[in-house]
């Protein structure tokens, strides 16, 4: 549960034991039941405007009109009735480090609070203007997934991902007085959702599936997210359904360091282009981001410790890699894969280093971002994902089964307009330089073998200015200048030969 809904919970539920001993269990209720109060009656779904509060037939006074039997009795008693409850806060907080300085953090802590329930009903009347709208895009993001879990079209594909806790491995193999350590491993579980290989349009069979990433890097950052990802796509190509999967659904929760930042966003571009897929993230709503992933992670987690507590030494990432390979589990729900990224080579994944990308103005309201088609150097961001077909099947047409819920999506420039994936340009450039060079190889050949000093130092400036031009925004100046000097180096090869 979320601090959100647990901090309101918390003062429902101070209301509830006040209603109880004032004898009246009619207003007994819970969080769900005040916010659809809030809004007009509805089936299903509320209507977005009564959601982002936009509309002039309900509101949060409801919540005040729904107590009053409460206050009017409260009015009567002549004593001052406090009520207590739970809240879990972001509080303040500041210490002296070892060094002497002063530090001031922020840490969630759980205080106990009191009010006077009058006053604590309009709190609970204020906390809804703005937890209608979350509990709505929490409910809208689960339904959407599931949805498309469903209804998975043949080529597409569903992943929810997240970091586990790290294992802790106390090291086994030492002797007792030895200094113990503990050593830490990322795990990174996936849970995937597709077609089997024997799945067909009129008999459609969707499976579960896991990849499981151990690693002893130990960062947590977009770029390991990034190595992941790369990872699952090649799995996910290695082993196709009924047909090549085409469109990767990423769900993932809104940790802005690891999903939902601009290099994460960055990295869509980079995958699409080195793979030939689509892919589109979605984001579930904040604090709501508990999936199956989880109980991956928690399942992989016993399995490592009761090997240790039958005697197995695991000692880091590796050992705990063949462990689990060498020892699948009895019951099998759905198949698993486990893979194993050393440090080094997870450093070796990262992606390309990009300048220039922009943040994207609003990042954290959105739940479900994708690239341009057209335009890879654009993004579309959404405030809620669609998975209705007419959404995620190109070959559908019509309205949107949920455009009344939906406010349009918005483009945002990730990276500098005239960008195509540096990688792209690259090999366009590399193409072109090429061309020219091989249609002169003779000459080059030959000042290699006049002068290999000079022939070295013209192949390795232009090589650079290559390189520079490969990396940077695209600009048509600095590229005919590159062309112009390729030519000119041509020549002078022509005249030192000659
Ligand atoms: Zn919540
Ligand atoms: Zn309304
Ligand atoms: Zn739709």
């Amino acid at each position: 549960m979320c601090t959100k809904h647990y901090n309101i919970e918390q003062k429902v539920e101070a209301l509830n034991k006040l209603a109880q001993m004032k004898d009246l269990p009619e207003l007994k209720t819970n969080v769900r039941q005040i916010s659809d109060l809030t809004v007009c009656p509805f089936d299903g779904r509320p209507e977005r405007e009564c959601v982002d509060r936009q509309c002039i037939s309900c509101g949060t006074e409801s919540v005040r009109r729904m107590y009053q039997p409460l206050l009017i009795d409260l009015n009567g008693d002549d004593t001052d009735v406090k009520v207590g409850y739970h809240q879990w806060e972001n509080a303040p907080e500041k210490y002296t480090n070892k060094e002497g300085k002063v530090i001031h953090s922020k840490r969630w802590k759980q205080i106990q609070k009191s009010a006077r329930p009058e006053d604590l009903i309009d709190e609970l009347s204020d906390d809804m203007k703005s937890f209608t709208s979350h509990q709505f895009r929490a409910d809208f993001q689960n339904t959407m997934e599931r949805n498309l879990m469903d209804n998975l079209p043949n080529d597409q594909c569903a992943v929810v991902m997240d970091f586990s806790q790290n294992i802790a491995l106390q090291a086994q193999d030492e002797i007792e007085s030895a200094n113990w350590t503990t050593k830490q491993v990322t795990l990174h579980p996936i849970h995937i959702v597709r077609h089997s290989t024997n799945s067909r349009i009129q008999e459609p069979e969707i499976i579960n599936e896991s990849l499981i990433l151990l690693s002893d890097s130990l960062a947590h950052d977009a770029n390991t997210v990034f190595a992941f990802t790369n990872q699952l796509v090649r799995h996910l190509q290695d082993n196709p359904g009924p047909c090549k999967i085409n469109v990767i659904h990423r769900f993932s929760d809104n940790c802005a360091q690891q999903y939902k930042c601009k290099d994460a966003f960055s990295h869509i571009g980079l995958l699409e282009k080195e793979h030939g897929i689509k892919l589109i993230y979605h984001f579930t709503e904040s604090g709501h981001g508990k999936g199956p992933s989880d109980g991956l992670g928690a399942a992989i987690k016993r399995r490592l410790e009761q090997m240790i507590l039958g005697g197995k030494v695991i000692n880091d990432a590796y050992q705990a890699y063949l462990a689990l390979v060498q020892s699948p589990p009895e019951t099998k729900s759905g198949s698993q894969r486990i893979l194993y990224m050393p440090a080094k080579a997870m450093s070796r994944a990262k992606p390309p280093k990009q300048t220039d990308i922009k943040t994207v103005p609003g990042t954290q309201s959105y739940h479900m971002v994708k690239t341009l088609p057209q335009d890879p150097s654009k993004l579309e961001c959404s405030d809620l994902s669609c998975t209705c077909s007419v959404c995620i099947v190109a070959a559908m047409e019509g309205p949107c089964f949920y455009i009344k819920f939906l406010k349009g999506p918005r483009v945002h420039q990730l990276l500098p307009r005239g960008y195509s994936s540096s990688r792209n340009r690259a090999s366009i450039l590399y193409t072109i330089y090429s061309l020219i060079f091989c249609s002169c190889t003779k000459n080059i050949n030959t000042l290699a073998t006049i002068n290999p000093l000079l022939h070295k130092g013209y192949l390795t400036s232009v090589a650079d200015d290559f390189w520079k031009l490969a990396f940077s925004p695209f600009d048509c100046n600095v590229f005919n200048s590159f062309v112009n000097m390729i030519l000119s180096v041509l020549q002078t090869i022509k005249n030192i030969i000659k």
